[in-house]
C-alpha cells in the first residue's frame, strides 16, 4: 500500500461525496496505521514530523469512516450528527430545520455537502422545483 496515494484519494473521494470510496480508503489507511506502517504527509508539503502524520491521519480516517458510515447507512444520506442547515441551490432560499420538514414541503434532491461555506446540505425547494 502507498499511505500517500491512500490519503490523496480519500481527501480526493470526500471532496466529491463519494462515501463508499470514504469508508473504504479511511478503513484501508487505518489498518495500515494499525500494523506500524509509515503514515502519509498530511500536510504536504510542510514536513511535521511523523508522529503528527499518525496523528492527524488516524483522527482524520476515524473521522471520516465513521460519517460515511452515517451517510451510507441513513435511507436518504443525510448524516445525524450534522447540524441541518439547507439552502436551495438556484435562488439560495434557505430551508428549513429538519429534512422531515424539508421533505413535506416539497424540497428535492438533498445532499449533504461537507464542504459548504455556511450550508451542510443543498436542495431544491419547492418553488424552483415547480419553476422546472
Ligand atoms: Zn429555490
Amino acid at each position: 500500500m502507498d499511505p500517500q496515494t491512500t490519503w490523496d484519494m480519500l481527501l480526493r473521494a470526500w471532496s466529491r461525496r463519494e462515501w463508499d470510496d470514504v469508508l473504504d480508503l479511511s478503513q484501508a489507511l487505518l489498518d495500515w496505521l494499525g500494523k506500524g506502517g509509515f503514515p502519509p504527509e498530511t500536510n504536504y508539503p510542510t514536513e511535521l514530523g511523523s508522529d503528527w502524520n499518525v496523528v492527524v491521519a488516524r483522527a482524520a480516517c476515524e473521522f471520516a469512516l465513521r460519517r460515511s458510515r452515517l451517510v451510507l447507512d441513513d435511507p436518504n444520506g443525510i448524516p445525524a450528527d450534522v447540524p441541518f442547515v439547507l439552502i436551495c441551490t438556484k435562488c439560495l432560499h434557505e430551508g428549513p430545520e429538519s429534512f422531515a420538514t424539508a421533505m413535506k414541503q416539497g424540497w428535492a434532491n438533498i445532499q449533504y455537502v461537507p464542504a459548504g461555506a455556511s450550508e451542510n446540505f443543498l436542495g431544491l425547494c419547492c418553488r424552483c422545483r415547480n419553476r422546472d
